[in-house]
């Protein structure tokens, strides 16, 4: 058969075919009036796309670039710092702020699981000067409570930050920054923005901003001070990745499209179709007889264990041979165990019950056992139509 290339990772994600136009046919010079007004409009959209007050960078590279960034910039030598760790991403905060000489206190749970908020209560202290932390931890598909923690950072005052690694939390769960207090949240062009990987972006609050001005880490090109001056004047300090702002801008053209002509409503319009397709996944998952490995599910993506005695690779492979799509397996010590199938962006209703269907043959060509054809696809479809409608029911359910 016929076969698309499709991409169910978390991260790439597919591109927005706009996006796409929008780079090939992109060519301005980045120091001209017609580059200024793109990469200003771009920054006022993204506020609204975080939903924050907060000054918005957007800089060239990949999300682990912010993440350092963050690091570099409010830490010194010698801090205390606290990490929230649940997974592989968890532990890349762990790395970044060893490599800038953070004294690093873990908070680490089991993959799979998210924190209790009296454990990381007790782990804080006035000494604490940053708590790091994922949205969603995509190594494991797990959802952390960012509320919960922001209230107890905010309790300590001023002088403790709250660094949330949103990367593929943006644009698939509804986080309220400003109210929260989240002090710096870090996004990625690659995940829930439909675009190719090359762009990182971060919305920084007046406390960070102000702490900055007394931390004495090494930092040049992500001195984001630097930044900020140069964004106030409608200009990047070096460089800008100019095609892949072209690109962010239609994919914020098609999101406030969502909201019909409002990108707020846009933005929470593709919250909840991230939080459907999830949902769905989930059910199909279920009903397929397969465990979902996270115990608080996000829904930038859904990991799902391999049946008992199958490796997950197995399963990721089939994946690609017989319908070229691209799923992941887990990273790490969960390489083998599980795989992941993505929610985050460009997805609907048509991806998910396409990519169930094909779990369905996966699985009967993987465990050579039957499968009952279409009880993953019907579980979603029940899913789909409950939400639709209060009463609704499908035909035969
Ligand atoms: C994708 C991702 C990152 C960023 O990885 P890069 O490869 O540097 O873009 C960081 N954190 C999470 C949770 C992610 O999903």
């Amino acid at each position: 058969m016929l076969r698309k290339s499709r991409l169910f990772a978390p991260g790439p994600t597919p591109s927005l075919p706009a996006a796409q136009a929008a780079m090939a046919s992109f060519t301005a010079h980045h120091r001209t009036a017609d580059f200024k007004a793109l990469f200003q409009q771009v920054l006022a959209d993204m506020k609204e796309f975080i939903g924050t007050k907060n000054d918005v960078l957007v800089l060239a590279c990949s999300g682990t670039g912010v993440m350092e960034a963050s690091v570099s910039n409010l830490t010194s030598p010698g801090d205390n710092v606290l990490v929230l760790t649940a997974g592989k991403f968890g532990e890349r905060w762990t790395g970044l702020a060893k490599a800038f000489g953070c004294h690093v206190e873990e908070l680490n749970v089991p993959y799979g699981e998210t924190f209790s908020l009296d454990d990381i209560r007790a782990r804080m202290n006035s000494f604490t000067r940053a708590v790091f932390v994922q949205a969603t931890e995509s190594s494991t598909g797990a959802r952390h409570d960012i509320e919960g923690i922001a209230k107890i950072v905010r309790a300590q005052g001023d002088e403790t930050l709250l660094v949330v690694d949103a990367i593929t939390g943006l644009g698939t769960t509804h986080l309220d920054v400003d109210g929260w207090g989240v002090d710096v949240i870090i996004g990625g062009s690659q995940k829930a923005l439909m675009m190719p990987p090359g762009l990182a972006y971060c919305a920084v609050s007046e406390r960070a901003w102000k702490s900055m001005e007394k931390t004495s880490s090494p930092r040049y090109y992500f001195d984001l001070r630097k930044e900020r001056k140069s964004a106030a004047k409608g200009e990047t300090a070096y460089t800008p990745a100019t095609s892949l702002f072209a690109a962010l801008g239609a994919a914020l053209g098609f999101i406030r499209g969502m909201g019909k002509g409002n990108l707020t409503a846009g933005r929470e319009e593709l919250v909840n179709n991230a939080e459907l397709c999830a949902e769905m996944t989930r059910a199909g998952a279920k009903a397929l007889g397969l465990k979902l490995y996270a115990s608080a599910p996000a829904a930038a993506l859904t990991a799902i264990c391999a049946p008992e005695g199958i490796d997950s690779g197995k399963i990721v492979k089939e994946f690609r041979e017989s319908f070229d799509a691209v799923v992941a397996n887990g990273q790490g010590e969960m390489k083998g165990k599980l795989f992941r199938i993505a929610h985050i962006g460009y997805y609907d209703y048509l991806d998910t019950v396409g990519i169930l269907g094909a779990l369905e043959h996966v699985l009967a060509k993987v465990t050579e056992r039957s499968v009952e054809y279409g009880a993953g696809v019907r579980a979603a479809q029940q899913v789909y139509a409950r939400t639709r409608s209060g009463k609704q029911q499908l035909v035969g359910a």
